[in-house]
């Protein structure tokens, strides 16, 4: 019902203030929680726009604090912010040790949470989120949209990410119109969201084997919603995050700007690297890059492609053309 999903907004809201309180305010928090941030080197403004917290290693401390201010277990559950075991039994919390993302809708709600462990541990994960629920559904949000949406209308494009830091740390470099899928796949709800403020998108995710995986999925998918899509590499083993911290903000703007490349390029240099000078795995690479250019829908957007693709990989057009037109007749 509609007074559900009203109800678990302001509870995530009193839960939002409950845990930046906790990171500024609280000795644990304060010792724990904010010094976290400052080592990882990320500036006040940014901990205080983005509106990150800190949750009490106490298992139960939001929970028991949540009800004395009037919250109701009904809602502490349907959030996720709370668990329990039986009927009745006393809550404990979700959050639990780790530093605070709140994740905002486009509008600025407050529909979940993601918590990052501050030490190694050996058997959770690294980051716990929200469950989904009544208004949280994974799949529809981006972390950062509403921090990102005037800057991406401003620069007509968009940059992706992979995390939760590295959508604060490109902020903190000065570049605003970012936002992370948050470890997931890409969605085409979350692309048409980005849609709706520009066509532009550059993707930046982590340099190891699942983050260029993931890229090259999310690029097929970008493709079919029609956006113009583009890539940056970076070096191995890191992610803009850790990459941003190695250098200044102008350094690192200036990486991204001269590595920028165009998804075709981006695939083509990639996939070059394993083929060599086999044929048949030639031929393969070909097919894959052309299954690509055959999802863009807009005729001239295509024609151009296949204008680049031949020059890049010596193929006459008219070869590539005739595959483009099979394949869209196959699919549509
Ligand atoms: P950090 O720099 O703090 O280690 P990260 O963002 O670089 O974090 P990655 O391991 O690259 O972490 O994961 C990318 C994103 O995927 C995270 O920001 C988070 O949104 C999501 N994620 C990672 N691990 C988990 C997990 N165990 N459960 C749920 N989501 C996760
Ligand atoms: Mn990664
Ligand atoms: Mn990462
Ligand atoms: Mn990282």
């Amino acid at each position: 019902a509609q007074s559900d999903r009203e109800s678990m907004f302001i509870l995530n809201e009193y839960a939002r203030d409950y845990f930046q309180k906790t990171l500024h305010a609280h000795p644990e928090g304060k010792a724990i929680g904010l010094s976290y941030f400052r080592e990882r080197g990320l500036r006040d403004d940014i901990i205080n726009k983005f509106q990150l917290g800190y949750s009490l290693e106490q298992r139960d401390a939001f929970s028991v604090e949540a009800q004395k201010a009037g919250y109701l277990r009904d809602y502490l559950l349907k959030t996720g912010l709370s668990t329990s075991g039986e009927n009745n039994q006393p809550l404990y919390d979700r959050f639990r040790g780790r530093v605070i993302f709140p994740v905002h809708t486009l509008s600025g709600k407050v529909v979940a949470f993601g918590g990052r462990i501050l030490k190694k541990a050996e058997n959770t994960g690294k980051y716990v989120n929200s469950p989904e629920s009544e208004i949280y559904s994974k799949s529809k949000e981006l972390y950062g949209i509403y921090f990102a949406k005037n800057a991406i209308i401003k620069q007509d494009k968009c940059f992706l990410v992979e995390g939760y830091t590295d959508v604060l740390s490109m902020h903190q470099a000065g570049i605003e119109n970012v936002v992370a899928s948050s470890g997931t796949a890409l969605t085409s709800g979350q692309i048409r969201m980005i849609r709706r403020f520009s066509n532009n998108i550059t993707v930046i995710y982590d340099g190891d084997t699942a983050g260029i995986n993931a890229a090259i999925r999310g690029i097929d998918l970008l493709l079919e919603e029609g956006m113009n899509v583009k890539v940056v590499m970076l070096p191995q083993g890191e992610d803009p995050d850790s990459f941003a911290k190695k250098q200044n903000a102008e350094s690192f703007k200036r990486f991204i700007d001269s590595n920028e490349k165009d998804f075709i390029r981006f695939k083509t240099e990639l996939l070059i690297e394993e083929v060599g000078d086999d044929p048949v795995k030639r031929a393969g690479m070909i097919s894959n890059i052309v299954n690509s250019i055959a999802l863009i829908p807009n005729t001239i957007t295509r024609s151009v492609y296949i204008q680049e693709c031949s020059q890049l990989l010596n193929i006459q057009e008219l070869v590539l053309i005739n595959e483009i037109n099979k394949i869209r007749q196959r699919v549509w």
